[in-house]
């Protein structure tokens, strides 16, 4: 399930594709209909694993940088930011795919997540009202 997740695929069939573009996921999968997008929140997971990873990644490219060029620190930033970004945004999207494989893995059970409509345990619609 993790593999089909990283590679961009549906955990539960392992044919539909779960993003829409680079970044964005489907609602739901294209091929069985799994809702992928279950509740509110759901890409909060994935940003918390890219800022752990990061970190690491971070220091890691300095030290890199430090050890073995003679860059001045000024041009260490220039060259750092921007490999940064674009690691944060490849980790996103991997991290993503590898969350939908860890939330199908902790919901498994419930058939809730194969209808249509289904938001997730904890949203409610802004317009309910329970009396
Ligand atoms: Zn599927």
């Amino acid at each position: 399930m993790l593999r089909r997740g990283l590679l961009r695929r549906c955990p539960v069939c392992g044919e539909g594709r779960i993003f829409s573009s680079l970044f964005r996921l489907h609602r739901a999968c294209p091929k069985c209909g799994w809702v992928i997008e279950r509740e509110p929140g759901t890409v909060t997971g994935p940003m918390y694993l890219v800022s752990v990873l990061t970190l690491p990644f971070a220091a890691l490219l300095f030290a890199v940088f430090w050890l073995f060029t003679d860059w001045s620190p000024a041009v260490q930033v220039a060259v750092g930011i921007p490999v940064l970004i674009l690691f944060c945004a490849f980790a996103l999207v991997a991290a993503k795919g590898a969350w939908t494989a860890v939330e199908y893995f902790t919901d498994v059970r419930s058939g809730d997540a194969f209808r249509e409509g289904y938001r997730g345990r904890a949203f409610r619609s802004p317009d309910r009202r329970d009396s």
